[in-house]
């Protein structure tokens, strides 16, 4: 059995370490490119959102490397994602790949427990389930560092004398914290990662905008989907905020939502007074975030979804009533596999322009003389 995942974010890095520490035979997708793109793009059916496309286009990069066993989420309550895997399955099969089997779980009934009988199933029945937990609490870990490093690669960015010391050391945190294969490796990985970091020279005199970064989760994440977004904004000044994190998502699931403690229940409460249920997908978080940056006083929120994302569809026209209320601008950006990256940056570039005037405007009110 040679198995694969979808590429989306840093999964990888907790996936390649499994594979090393448990023998699991893995077969990684190569990182999306056009390539993936053209593939997914043309044997999907017209209509699939974007994330659909390239997954099947990573699925199929993958079999010619060699995957014969593709492992996905399904599930009810789940948008489109819920029947991916299905979907996936027969076009694959319709291609010719008849050997490949997709393999689901179904993350929202199951949880953790489930999934710790799926991971225990892949790997043999002969392995203890003090090994199958070590192994989901390396992953775990392994998935928390590289998203605290991320965060604090938002803060620095902007801050920076120079970003690109900031890149520097973030190009190389994926591949260091996958390397570390014991508690005691991540933890000396941790120590001398988060210390670069720390060490990179800032300068006194920055003063960053500070956005909001909304929508769908696969592009939220994953730099490819969202044409390197977060990087071009950092070195323009702009300091990204997201509460789209996988090792969140895995954590709120897996334990604090179960108790009410999350930062979930907030975000139900402030988009409450105009969704009052869970769309699925980000529709119901993206709402809530708006409401909840606006009164933390962001500069602007960049809503982000793939083309025909229907949560997102949703949440977009929910969006001009919440910003009746609260006075946020909003820069809207619909992703297919249209989408070039000098026209994003353009309106990426007006975008800060924009915030920089209000925020002129508004401290020449309070200060005229300014
Ligand atoms: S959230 Fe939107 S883009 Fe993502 S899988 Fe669901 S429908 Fe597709």
């Amino acid at each position: 059995m040679r198995i694969t995942v979808p590429y989306v974010g840093h999964l990888w890095v907790a996936l390649r370490a499994l594979a090393a520490r448990s023998g699991l035979e893995m077969v990684e997708p190569p990182r999306p490119s056009q390539h993936t793109v053209s593939l997914g793009v043309r044997y999907s059916p017209e209509w699939m959102c974007f994330p659909f496309k390239v997954v099947l286009g990573s699925f199929i990069e993958a079999i010619e490397r060699g995957a014969d066993t593709i492992v996905m989420a399904e599930g009810p309550q789940l948008c489109r994602l819920g029947y991916y895997a299905r979907l996936h399955e027969q076009i694959l099969h319709d291609l010719g790949y008849t050997h490949v089997r997709v393999l689901t779980f179904n993350w929202q009934e199951e949880q953790i427990l489930g999934f710790a009988r799926f991971l225990r199933s892949l790997l043999g029945k002969e392995r203890s389930w003090k090994e199958i937990i070590g192994h989901l609490k390396h992953g775990l870990e392994q998935l928390v560092l590289i998203e605290d490093a991320e965060k604090r690669v938002h803060y620095l960015r902007p801050r920076a004398r120079d970003w690109r010391e900031v890149n520097r050391i973030w190009q190389l945190a994926g591949p260091r914290i996958s390397a570390a294969l014991t508690s005691q490796e991540l933890r000396e990985v941790r120590r001398q990662l988060l210390a670069e970091l720390e060490a990179v020279d800032l300068d006194p005199h920055a003063d960053p905008l500070r956005v909001g970064f909304l929508g769908e989760f696969i592009l939220v994440i994953d730099p490819f989907f969202n044409l390197d977004l977060e990087d071009e904004l950092g070195r323009r000044g702009v300091e990204i905020v997201r509460s789209s994190w996988i090792a969140g998502w895995a954590k709120i699931w897996l334990f604090v939502e179960m108790l009410g403690l999350s930062h979930g229940q907030e975000i139900k409460k402030a988009a409450h007074p105009y969704l009052k249920r869970d769309v699925s997908g980000e529709g119901l978080q993206t709402i809530g975030e708006t409401v909840l940056h606006a009164q933390e006083g962001f500069h602007g929120i960049i809503h982000i979804q793939p083309f025909t994302c229907l949560p997102e569809i949703m949440a977009q026209n929910i969006l001009p009533r919440v910003l009746r209320d609260h006075d946020i601008p909003v820069l809207e950006i619909i992703i297919d596999e249209q989408m070039a990256k000098t026209g994003l940056i353009t309106r990426l570039e007006a975008f800060v322009d924009l915030m920089q005037r209000r925020r002129s405007r508004e401290a020449r009110a309070t200060r005229p003389d300014l």
